[in-house]
């Protein structure tokens, strides 16, 4: 049913009651003033008792009010409920034109209808011209009382009041629009803003399906450390670290350094790294105890809004604990192997010592070939030790303030009878002293493998140079030869164990590709770095970044 439309609070309460309470409820504020001008009329306008019409119009007022009570107008089919608001003029004429001379007032109870018709959004038009009508057919009788010397007043009122409840409807008909269209805006802002949510419900859906798809674990969290985004393996990953506590930063939590034992502190896990808006990758750390611990290879991104400030961070974990095992047993054969050939050559090379300490001479060609299996014992023995330390996860240092120059003289030394049999120049451009902080012993292998390489893969002869650089946190070290070089890709890859150019390898200079990875793993335990420069035929450089005094502070 068509009712007087109200935006909200009221309105909806409104439009909730049925057509019959509804009806009833617009009808009450005129029934009540009629009811209270009806009790008080014996008192105050008695002779208002004796008026027939001004009694009909109560009596037809109560009839309406009863109306509005017993007629079905759910059941109606048009719903003629607005016959109420009309039949309430000829109610309000009555009473009017009866109680005339006393309340001439009382017709300003056409209001009432006025508003109700107005209100009601149906028969627009209608509604207007009973608003108009209405109010001038109640006026009407008092003007024609005065016919036929109708004065100037009398037809103003007529016209005037009329004209005013006009007034009343467009008003309230304005009003009553705009709020519907404001009603219909709303709805339509509605609708858009329920499709937008299914749409961003759908996105949601299926990132997660997606995300939850891959392999890898992938969490977003915000400043606080709170889950933005995470997946199924994410949370898997949680599980397993006992993390359920909400701020991924605090807490007890099961994840280990490499050692797989020693507990991590908060600001070092992963997420508390990503969170302080560090940015790394190939992070290891080991999560929960027990066959349910797993190696997870982090990586972080911080998340920067649009202004460039941080917000958040992305970390992604990859279960690499197949690999990390299989790694594992891999060295564990390295040395296990290399140690099991340690002693059996130690026995050759020391039996054929005493063969060859022997005071009886040994026949000339005996010696020769005594000396071959020495020099190859002797090289198998290098090889070995090299494999054993290539395998070693403990490697140890025992870094001290050391003198590097003195370390190059040593290594110069004993490098210059090999360098001038190759015809390779060797020099050095060291102030000295140079203070690092460094183990003499292991940082003397460095140096030696990086000079010893130098000329062996200067065939043809040819040029190295050592020189350094220092600043206060960091000493620089770089052996530079103009040998043979190598291509980019051999570049990439030259730290990794067993690695070997081809070029080294068709040239026949023998090796097995495990010094460097040695040299590498040295100076990563002092907190340093090693890089290297090459090009094919115009040689290399590779230099070393040692700490000047005291460990780093990543260290
Ligand atoms: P090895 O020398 O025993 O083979 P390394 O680990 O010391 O093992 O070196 C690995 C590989 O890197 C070498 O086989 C060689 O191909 C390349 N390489 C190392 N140093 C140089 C250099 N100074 N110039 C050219 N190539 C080099």
């Amino acid at each position: 049913m068509a009712e007087p439309t109200f935006h909200r609070g009221p309105g909806r309460i409104f439009r909730r009651l049925g057509p019959r309470a509804q009806v009833v409820l617009c009808q009450l504020p005129l029934t009540l003033f009629v009811a209270a001008i009806a009790v008080a009329t014996p008192l105050a306008w008695p002779s208002l008792m004796q008026s027939p019409l001004y009694l009909s119009g109560v009596v037809l007022s109560g009839i309406l009010f009863l109306g509005c009570f017993l007629v079905p107008w759910e059941r109606l089919p048009h719903r003629p409920y607005l016959l109420i608001p009309v039949l309430d003029f000829v109610a309000i004429g009555l009473l009017r034109n009866g109680a005339a001379p006393l309340l001439p007032g009382l017709a300003v109870l056409v209001v009432f209808p006025v508003i109700w018709l107005s209100a009601s959004g149906m028969l627009a038009r209608s509604s207007l011209v009973l608003s108009f009508l209405g109010p001038f057919f109640i006026m009407l009788p008092s003007a024609l009382a005065h016919a036929p010397s109708v004065t100037a007043s009398d037809l103003t009122t007529v016209v005037l009041f009329p004209l005013m409840m006009l007034a009343v409807s467009l008003a309230i008909r304005f009003a009553s629009v705009n709020l519907r269209l404001q009603q219909r805006e709303l709805a339509e802002k509605d609708r858009e803003l329920r499709e937008l949510l299914a749409a961003s419900r759908e996105r949601e859906k299926l990132l997660e399906t997606v995300l939850d798809a891959t392999d890898v674990g992938i969490a977003a969290v915000d400043r606080s450390g709170h889950f933005l985004v995470s997946n199924s393996r994410q949370r898997s990953f949680r599980q397993a670290t006992g993390a359920d506590e909400a701020i991924p930063g605090q807490g007890h939590q099961l994840i280990f350094g490499q050692d797989r034992h020693t507990l991590l502190p908060p600001d070092r896990r992963p997420i508390s790294r990503a969170m302080a808006g560090e940015s790394f990758a190939d992070y290891l750390v080991w999560a929960g105890v027990g066959t349910e611990q797993r190696a997870l290879s982090t990586a972080a991104r911080p998340l920067v809004s649009e202004d460039g400030r941080l917000t958040g961070a992305v970390v992604v974990y990859t279960d690499v604990t197949g690999w990390v095992e299989s790694l594992a047993a891999n060295q564990d054969l390295i040395s296990n192997v290399s140690h099991e050939f340690k002693s059996p050559l130690n026995s050759i090379i020391g039996n054929v010592d005493l063969v060859l300490e022997e005071p009886e001479p040994l026949p000339p060609q005996v010696t020769r070939r005594l000396l071959v299996v020495q020099r190859n014992a002797e090289r198998l023995l290098s090889l070995v030790a090299d494999l054993a330390a290539s395998a070693s996860t403990a490697l140890n240092v025992h870094p001290k303030r050391t003198d590097l120059a003195s370390l190059v003289e040593t290594t110069i030394g004993s490098a210059q009878a090999w360098a001038e049999r190759s015809q390779v120049e060797i020099s050095a451009d060291v102030p000295s002293p140079l203070w690092a902080y460094a183990d003499p012993l292991r940082i003397g292998q460095v140096l030696d493998n990086l000079v010893s390489n130098a000329i062996k893969y200067s065939p043809d002869g040819g040029r190295v140079s050592i020189s350094a650089e220092a600043d206060r946190q960091w000493v620089r070290l770089s052996v530079q030869d103009t040998g043979m070089g190598m291509s980019r890709e051999d570049k990439a890859r030259v730290f990794n164990r067993f690695f070997r150019a081809d070029a080294a390898q068709q040239a026949a200079i023998p090796g097995a590709g495990l010094g460097l990875s040695i040299t590498q793993m040295i100076v990563e335990r002092h907190g340093g770095t090693i890089s290297c420069e090459s090009g094919e035929g115009t040689g290399s450089t590779f230099t070393v970044t040692l700490p000047a005094e005291g460990p780093p502070p990543a260290f």
